[in-house]
């Protein structure tokens, strides 16, 4: 028999992530914390637990979608959690974005029950859940990797194993890092070519040839180009990740000057009311503070 998986978050990601796992035949057990929603993923598929702790007694291998550090906090060393039903052998597998230190504490911790953890954050948002083409950073040892490679090829296309435990977070908020500050200098190439005569669409196509072209660019471009801020990756999150990066800054001495910058862009966004706006709404801050809006 396979191994039974656990599934323990199903929003916008975990979702679409679980449902995959359950297309590609494996046996699963289901938790959200709105049930609702897990027994609408389940169907007659899948089985619907109670809490986090009956996912953890029921499955081999445990995976975790969950917004931010307290929630996975809460989900793992709460009253009913997965660190009370966790047994000898088995692998729990997060996969949000948190910070790396806690998630090195947490490891500890689901040590001591004589299981073992990955930190396994992706990349490539919703649509990427959906098609199964998540880009995903792995932290952990190379056996609980390889574990678990065959279900990583089912929820993404790209799988790579970065170094220890907590590393998989460290890369991902390099990730967040560059993707937060190329929006922003597109953001601003954008608004200065526009209000100098040049249409938005002529700068894009100009910049995507050279050095200055890039995947967020080219992800990005109609989102700008038609003011439509509908997520994709909300402002809220991206700045709980920023936090994050400036915080792993702070334990390992790196100055991220421009990363500060940034978050306090997304801080001021949330301010305003544009917190559940897509991460270019960054764009309305250079257009607002420009007198400017872009293609007008
Ligand atoms: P989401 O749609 O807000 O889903 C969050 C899930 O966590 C829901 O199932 C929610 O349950 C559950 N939850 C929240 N608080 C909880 C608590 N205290 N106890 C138990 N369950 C709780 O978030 P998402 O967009 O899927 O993001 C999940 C993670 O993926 C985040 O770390 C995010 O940064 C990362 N990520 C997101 C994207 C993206 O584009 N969205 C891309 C890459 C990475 P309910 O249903 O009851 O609310």
């Amino acid at each position: 028999m396979g191994e039974r998986i656990g599934f323990v978050g199903l929003g916008i990601m975990g979702g679409p992530m679980a449902k995959n796992l359950m297309e590609a035949d494996y046996e699963l057990v289901l938790y959200n914390r709105t049930k609702e929603k897990a027994e609408e993923i389940a169907g007659d598929g899948a089985t619907v637990a109670d809490n986090p702790r009956e996912v953890a007694e029921n499955s081999d291998i445990v995976v975790t979608m969950l917004p931010d550090s307290p929630q996975v906090e809460e989900v793992l060393a709460g009253e009913d959690g997965v660190l009370e039903g966790i047994g000898e052998g088995s692998l729990l597998v997060d996969m949000s974005t948190i910070s790396p230190v806690v998630t090195k504490e947490l490891a500890e911790k689901v040590a001591e029950r004589g299981a073992s953890m990955l930190d396994a954050p992706v990349s490539g948002g919703q649509p990427g859940a959906e098609e199964g083409s998540l880009s995903i950073m792995v932290g952990g040892s190379e056996e609980d990797f390889e574990r678990m490679r065959p279900l990583f090829d089912v929820m993404g296309s790209a799988a790579t194993h970065v170094g220890p435990v907590g590393t998989g977070q460290v890369v991902k908020a390099c990730n967040q890092i560059v993707v937060a500050l190329t929006i922003e200098a597109v953001s601003e190439a954008l608004v200065l070519g526009s209000k100098a005569g040049v249409k938005p669409e002529k700068v894009v196509e100009a910049l995507s040839g050279g050095l200055a072209g890039s995947a967020v660019m080219e992800a990005k471009k109609e989102k700008f180009f038609g003011h439509d801020f509908d997520p994709g990756f909300r402002v809220e999150l991206h700045h709980k990740d920023l936090g994050i990066a400036l915080a792993a800054g702070r334990e390992y001495g790196v100055t991220l000057p421009v990363t500060a910058v940034v978050d306090q862009m997304l801080q001021d966004l949330k301010m305003r009311g544009r917190g559940d706006l897509d991460h270019s709404a960054i764009l309305t801050l250079i257009e607002e503070s420009s007198g400017h809006e872009i293609g007008s």
